[in-house]
């Protein structure tokens, strides 16, 4: 870390800058490959197509949401509700199981930091030539570095901010808007938008934003038992530390397997020492684990002095998987997949909608009886054109005083008035009446919905 710049009698100081030291082992691997596999499932995304069109692509202006091949309307948001539940709920589930492990693997955050840094490392060189550099007066040497540095950052940011958008407005479309700068001006708000807050948050704020903007920093110690797997220290095998030659034996000195050499806090993307416990600041991404195994190894020590572990086994106790919070999570999670799949599975392929009209209660249509007139809406979720048959039930003589064959285009919503007469002996006082919306191909398909038919009052 440089030094702060805190003054006696100021009230504000600023963050340290942390250069962390690169680390290499079976962790960073995992890290690495999970930075690999999550942005090239990002970046590759909206470039993939589902039947001639882009698998993933969240309409908004369509109010539609296609996810490869299935199509979520307005009506479908109930899925979506149900997925940010289940999500909410698995971040207990594994926060409860394994500690942090979205944030030291998974998160957004850490992913694109690591691809930030990875940048930085290979152009400006590792932990002491960065600081050296920063150190450094501006000569031809920083100059470059800086601005190459800044170019990539500024290239990938652009390109992130590029694709977050092509989620939502059709990439290729996008792609060729934007290098003809013919973009409509949201979409070039948000491209720059999304593309600042990964420049700003990747390149700038970094650890900043697990320490003191993410709220799940906060409230994840809340999840956390005595049997959750958490990066612990081993303060009774490493204890008293303090360094030693090499093939040295430690008890004869009266120390502890910590030779003192601080790789550990050196690597620490939060710049902390694991060795003083537990802290909130601490993501969870095992860059202390690798540093101390490769130290360990050095020194002919066992390895995991710093270690993946929970508190229960540190403490010579017994491990307990299940455990009610575990158990609960579980069956919770359990329930919420089972009916968000069922749920898809079963949701029908057409929705009616019938909305009385309001400017009249009823007409009289002579010898027809009373008339009642609606507006009918059929929402054909497929993809391809279907034929509905509409009929209606629910008081004795009714009937459709209008058309009841329609055709409505592939994924396309079809409104149409529809008036509905009853004699008027059966008429006096109305009742509530059925529609019935029917494919004609396909008589499997079917809805019914409900609405009000009124009539004179009767006496
Ligand atoms: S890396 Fe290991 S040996 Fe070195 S200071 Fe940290 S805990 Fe001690
Ligand atoms: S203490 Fe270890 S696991 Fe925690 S953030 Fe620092 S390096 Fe990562």
């Amino acid at each position: 870390m440089s030094s702060g710049t805190y003054e006696y009698g100021q009230l504000y100081r600023s963050e340290d800058k942390i250069y962390p030291r690169e680390v290499k082992g079976r962790f960073a691997r995992l890290r690495r490959l999970a930075m690999f596999v999550l942005l090239g499932l990002f970046y590759v995304g909206p470039w993939l197509t589902w039947d001639g069109r882009q698998a993933v692509l969240f309409d908004l202006p369509e109010r539609k949401f296609y996810i490869f091949g299935m199509t979520l309307w307005p009506q479908d948001f109930v899925y979506l509700a149900l997925l940010l539940i289940m999500l909410a709920v698995s971040l207990s589930f594994f926060t409860a199981l394994a500690g942090r492990l979205w944030c030291g693997y998974a998160c957004p955050q850490t992913v694109w930091t690591e691809a930030f840094t990875w940048i930085e490392r290979s152009v400006e060189g590792d932990r002491a030539k960065r600081i050296k550099l920063d150190n450094a007066p501006w000569t031809w040497n920083k100059i470059w570095r800086k601005s190459l540095k800044q170019f990539l950052w500024i290239l990938l940011a652009a390109y992130t901010g590029f694709t977050f958008v092509g989620y939502f407005v059709d990439v290729r479309t996008l792609a060729v808007q934007l290098a003809t700068f013919s973009a409509h001006p949201w979409s070039a708000f948000w491209v720059l938008f999304y593309g600042f807050a990964t420049y700003g948050n990747a390149g700038y704020m970094r650890e900043q934003v697990c320490k003191y903007m993410c709220p799940y920093a906060r409230f994840q110690g809340a999840m956390f038992d005595k049997d959750t797997l958490i990066i612990t220290y081993d303060e009774e095998r490493g204890e008293p530390r303090g360094p030693r030659r090499r093939g040295s034996d430690p008890k004869e000195k009266g120390l502890g397997d910590c030779i003192d050499c601080t790789i550990c806090v050196q690597v620490c993307p939060t710049g902390i020492d694991i060795r003083k416990g537990l802290q909130y600041e601490c993501i969870a991404c095992a860059a202390c684990i690798d540093a101390c195994d490769s130290v360990m190894d050095k020194m002919n020590y066992p390895r995991g002095l710093i270690r993946y572990t929970t508190e229960h086994a540190i403490q010579h106790k017994r491990y307990h998987l299940l455990r009610p919070r575990t158990i609960v999570y579980s069956l919770i999670l359990v329930t919420l997949a089972t009916a968000m799949v069922s749920a898809i599975v079963l949701r029908p392929p057409v929705i009616a909608d019938v909305i009385r009209d309001r400017n009249a209660l009823y007409r009289d249509a002579g010898s027809a009886g009373i008339e009642n007139s609606y507006t009918l809406r059929i929402v054909n979720k497929q993809n391809i054109e279907r034929h509905y048959r509409l009929s209606v039930r629910g008081l004795e003589g009714i009937t459709l005083a209008t058309a009841d064959r329609f055709t409505v285009e592939p994924e396309s919503v079809f409104t149409v008035p529809v008036a509905v007469t009853v004699p008027h002996e059966f008429a006096a006082g109305g009742n509530i009446i059925e529609f019935v919306v029917e494919d004609v191909d396909d008589p499997d398909v079917r809805v019914v919905e409900e609405s009000r038919f009124r009539g004179p009052v009767a006496y």
